[in-house]
């Protein structure tokens, strides 16, 4: 049997624009234009490259929980060379926390099929990089995070190897499939799309999921029912002019000074 690889790919606001909150206090996502989360690029390449290793014997779907603009990550993996999309979109999942992302992306999972889940180290919009030991705890499967490498052994029985690469040590494990893992942006270079692959992507199947086809319900996501709540935000003050520091021989003393006077040193 095809080794079913499921990889969690987030629609995230584009960093580069001009990001606000909305009234009740969510991220505004309907006035900011957005892209695949650029961490995510890496959790493809790292599918594709499984796949290529095992000669082709692997299926690649890749999954969201997002709006409908979510639409467009999809297509950026399947351009890259995914084989299949699953949208989740739903109005009752605005406001939805990590807690009840999990959740969604658990159940998702679940109905897809899979053998192992990969997903980035970490959004570059919330960045909370919690979301994949969430979703090993509620899938009851092995978690193997934060991989520099990996790589499968032995198909959809097998086992999955990575390489976790910390401050202080170099750690290799291994877990058995079903598993999660996550990877980081040392795993290798995402590649670009072709343009075969981005013709491709547009006859892919993009199957859409509402709450109702994976049995939650609203007030298990959503802000009613989400475990954290943002109180209060306000904007970053506007940056002032700063101070220049002439060197007229006491240069040095000078900026010292400064730097204690700000607690640098
Ligand atoms: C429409 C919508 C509205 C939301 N509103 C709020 C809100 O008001 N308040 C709030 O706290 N949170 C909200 N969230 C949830 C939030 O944006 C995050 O998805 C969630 O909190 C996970 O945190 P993170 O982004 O830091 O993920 P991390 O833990 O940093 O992500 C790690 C990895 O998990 C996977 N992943 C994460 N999110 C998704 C996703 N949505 N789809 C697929 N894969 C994913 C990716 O592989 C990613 O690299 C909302 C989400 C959506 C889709």
């Amino acid at each position: 049997m095809s080794l079913r690889i499921v990889v969690c790919v987030k629609y995230v606001p584009d960093a580069t624009g001009d990001r606000h909150f909305a009234e009740d206090l969510t991220v505004d996502r309907d006035d900011v234009d957005g892209l695949l989360s650029e961490l995510d690029e890496y959790a493809v390449e790292q599918a594709l490259q499984i796949k290529e290793a095992a000669d082709g014997d692997a299926e690649i779907t890749v999954l969201t929980v997002g709006p409908e603009d979510a639409n467009d990550a999809l297509r950026k993996a399947l351009s890259m060379g995914a084989d299949k999309g699953v949208h989740v979109e739903d109005d009752d999942l605005h406001g939805t926390d990590a807690l009840g992302t999990s959740l969604v992306l658990a159940k998702a999972v679940e109905k897809t099929g899979y053998d192992l889940v990969v997903c980035g180290m970490a959004s570059t919009d919330g960045t909370m990089g919690v979301l994949p030991a969430l979703l090993a705890e509620r899938l009851g499967v092995p978690q193997v995070t934060q991989l520099s490498e990996v790589s499968v052994d032995g198909g959809p029985d097998g086992t999955v190897k990575g390489r976790r690469d910390g401050d202080t040590a170099t750690e290799h494990l291994e877990a058995s499939l079903p598993a999660v893992v996550s990877v980081t942006d040392q795993s290798g270079e995402a590649r670009y799309p072709s343009f075969k692959g981005i013709m491709a992507a547009k006859k892919k199947p993009v199957e859409s999921l509402e709450l109702d086809d994976l049995d939650i319900e609203a007030d298990e996501v959503g802000l009613a029912g989400a475990w954290t709540k943002v109180e209060e935000a306000a904007e970053r003050p506007a940056r002032t002019a700063g101070t220049i520091v002439k060197d007229e021989g006491e240069g040095g003393k000078q900026l010292a000074e400064f730097l204690a006077g700000q607690k640098f040193i």
